[in-house]
């Protein structure tokens, strides 16, 4: 090993078991790997390194008393969506700039309580909407990675959104692994373009207790880390039943690690046809291929399936989560929350707080949600994308009939230039076309590093499971990490 950053979480964790590693010299190693990867990506919008200090010294004393939590001394970053009690928790919105919630999420709560350490709030695209972090009302984050030559150091690339401070401070090893949350592929397609593993499980899998609202009926809390055994480690903690949230599902969670490293022998992969869009890079195309081939040499069989409705997806999310948006973010309206710009009436406050405080993609989502919603358009739009949304899920049900994961690209293309797509939001909302599919249908998806592509950037491949069947992501997964072999490293590390 050369450096501390090299270890993985389940590596850190066992040699801290050992004692042959100490909660306090990890953390002051990614306290400085954060100091510097801050200056280069602005991954952080609050860092918290004192409190992660007294956190490692606190650690280390559980340590020694033999108390150790399952995650005790490992530092991770915390989405900025996350409530962190005492500590500012913006969502990258200047309406939410100065809020200091008095309470902690459920899912921040529970990896505190296994002794995991938060070096900081990073950023992500402005409420968690977004693919590219850059809808932040903050500095937007640079990615790790690096663009193609020729133009390497003039193409500042994205490091994909909306967890993308997540992203960044993952791949770039200044912190070992993060919290995301995925309404439509925030976790999913950031780890697809830096090259690291991200899992949205099943929707009620996680608490979404204290996380700030975007579209509620596709919220997921989710991990990012660099293994899948690490993702598996978090997922394991972050995961439960919590009556704080009416949506969260009283069922065991498995212990993940378990099954990791598993036979794929004899199971059966899904490929669907339909995602085989027009104009999918050949490069990502022969990635998808040469996944299904690793399955196949590890014995896996693969299925040709249909999703029929796929088509429909994109459409779909872009009514349902700006319709739940644009109700979620009537709250910030300047009396109770964050941000108040005065005017003359009680309306023109509103007016004029909500008309500051948003950014210009938070407020389109709005404008388009509400008119969604609106007497005379809501069985046009809103009730018919309802039914769609049914049909989509009735598609992935009935394709698990035949196979027990489904196989895909998480993403279009790999990461693209910071500005790239600004100008036209709906290039923008074509980066989730394979992701949002699942957030509509509630099901669980994982995303696997696969290898670097032609022009140097990193690329993975996404696993969708059956409900709450997020082992078999995890085995399945285990088995193309391992297959793939997968060791990029940005140029840029902490
Ligand atoms: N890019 C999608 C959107 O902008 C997904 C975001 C997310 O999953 N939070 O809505």
């Amino acid at each position: 090993m050369s450096d501390l950053t090299d270890l993985t979480m389940v590596e850190a964790k066992a040699l801290m078991d050992k004692k042959e590693l100490s909660p306090i010299e990890l953390t002051e190693r990614y306290i400085k790997a954060a100091e510097r990867g801050q200056k280069a990506t602005n991954a952080f919008v609050t860092p918290t390194f004192d409190r992660a200090i007294d956190a490692a010294k606190a650690s280390q004393a559980r340590y020694e008393a033999g108390q150790a939590g399952p995650m005790d001394g490992l530092p991770i970053a915390m989405k900025d969506l996350y409530c962190t009690k005492g500590v500012r928790t913006t969502a990258c919105s200047k309406i939410l700039a100065n809020y200091v919630p008095q309470y902690e999420s459920t899912v921040s709560q529970n990896l505190a309580d296994a002794g995991a350490i938060t070096l900081g709030k990073v950023a992500l695209d402005e409420f968690a909407m977004g693919s590219s972090t850059t809808t932040s009302a903050f500095d937007p984050v640079v990615s790790p990675w690096s663009g193609p030559e020729p133009e390497k150091a003039a193409r500042k690339l994205v490091p994909g959104g909306s967890s993308g401070g997540s992203s960044a401070a993952v791949c770039g090893r200044f912190a070992m692994g993060a919290t995301g949350t995925d309404t439509g592929g925030s976790i999913r397609q950031p780890a697809a373009i830096t090259g690291i593993v991200g899992i949205k499980p099943t929707y009620g899998r996680c608490s979404r207790y204290g996380i700030i609202a975007y579209a509620s009926s596709l919220d997921q809390a989710g991990a990012m880390a660099r293994t899948v055994g690490d993702a598996a480690l978090m997922l394991r903690t972050m995961a439960g039943y919590d009556p704080k949230d009416s949506t969260s599902v009283n069922v065991p969670v498995p212990d993940y690690m378990a099954a990791l490293g598993q036979s794929v022998k004899g199971m059966k992969i899904g490929i669907p046809r339909e995602y085989r869009i027009d104009g999918l890079p050949e490069e990502i195309a022969k990635i998808w291929d040469n996944g299904a081939q690793m399955l196949r040499d590890a014995g896996a069989e693969t299925v040709d399936i249909s999703l029929p409705h796929t088509k429909y997806a994109l459409p779909t999310y872009y009514i349902i989560a700006p319709a739940e948006a644009s109700s979620n973010l009537a709250r910030y309206d300047g009396v109770r929350f964050g941000l108040r710009v005065e005017g003359e009436s009680l309306a023109d406050m509103y007016d004029n707080t909500r008309g500051e405080g948003f950014g210009v993609e938070v407020r389109r989502r709005i404008l388009m949600g509400t008119y969604v919603l609106s007497a005379g358009y809501y069985d046009a739009y809103y009730r018919k994308a309802q039914r769609v949304r049914r049909l989509i899920r009735n598609d992935f049900l009935k394709a698990f009939e035949q196979c027990d994961t489904i196989l895909t690209p998480p993403s279009p293309s790999t990461a693209f230039a910071i500005g790239e797509n600004e100008d036209d939001p709906i290039k923008m909302y074509l980066e989730d076309v394979f992701t949002v599919t699942l957030n509509l249908a509630g099901l669980p998806g994982i995303v696997v590093p696969m290898q670097l592509c032609a022009n140097g950037l990193p690329m993975g491949l996404q696993l969708i499971g059956k409900p709450f069947d997020e082992t078999t992501l995890f085995k399945t997964a285990s088995a193309l990490e391992s297959a793939a072999g997968f060791n990029g490293k940005p140029p840029f590390v902490g």
